[in-house]
């Protein structure tokens, strides 16, 4: 058994924080919470939620506070989620950290790492193109990257200085091999004690 880890991953798009946040998840054995996933998913099953959110994700807009945070609630309250979860993509702005602290707090619980992925914008777009040719993602057009980028350094980077004075947050360079970057953010974890056995 490993102690509970409640873990944010942040970084801008490209940062490669869905490699390495699926990556740290599996080895804690705790679910990732991707926002982006469970969007794209009720998009591809034609669901309302998708319908709702077709446009938004495809001009590389936020889907609005509320609908996404009240989406993060019932997800994190579901059983699996109760001996940690590592969030991806949620919270995007000061207003869902508003939201999640809240709902964290009703179960007397907090966020106990945020780990922040530093990687240069030049080689984030990079590497959003290479992902446009291979995945063929809707929203990774020049024009919706360029967007989602503006939109991370206005309102996503600010997030971080919500959450520097809680001492929580760990900044890892994201550049150098997938495996590099895995053993930085578990060596950051290892020094708080997240992800030891008890
Ligand atoms: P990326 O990090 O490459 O933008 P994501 O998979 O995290 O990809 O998100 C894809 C899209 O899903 C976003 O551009 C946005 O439209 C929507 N989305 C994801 N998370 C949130 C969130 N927390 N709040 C609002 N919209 C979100």
């Amino acid at each position: 058994m490993t102690a509970p880890a409640r873990l944010l991953i942040v970084g801008p798009q490209g940062s490669g924080k869905g490699t390495q946040g699926a990556r740290i998840a599996e080895t804690l054995g705790i679910p990732v919470v991707s926002t982006g996933d469970i969007f794209r998913a009720n998009i591809k099953q034609g669901t309302d939620l998708g319908q709702q959110v077709t446009a938004i994700l495809d001009a590389g807009d936020l889907v609005p506070d509320e609908l996404t945070s009240e989406i993060v609630r019932d997800r994190l309250s579901q059983e699996d989620a109760a001996g940690g979860f590592l969030l991806d993509g949620y919270p995007r702005n000061t207003t869902q950290v508003g939201h999640l602290d809240a709902f964290l707090a009703e179960g007397g619980a907090a966020l106990d790492a945020v780990i922040l992925l530093e990687v240069p914008r030049e080689e984030s777009i990079a590497r959003l193109r290479l992902r446009a040719v291979e995945q063929g993602r809707s929203d990774d057009t020049d024009e919706a990257i360029a967007h989602r980028l503006d939109i991370y350094e206005n309102e996503t980077a600010p997030i971080i200085s919500l959450y520097e004075p809680r001492g929580i947050v760990d900044r890892i360079d994201g550049v150098g091999s997938l495996d590099e970057i895995t053993a930085r953010i578990m060596s950051a974890l290892g020094a708080r004690n997240l992800g030891q056995l008890v």
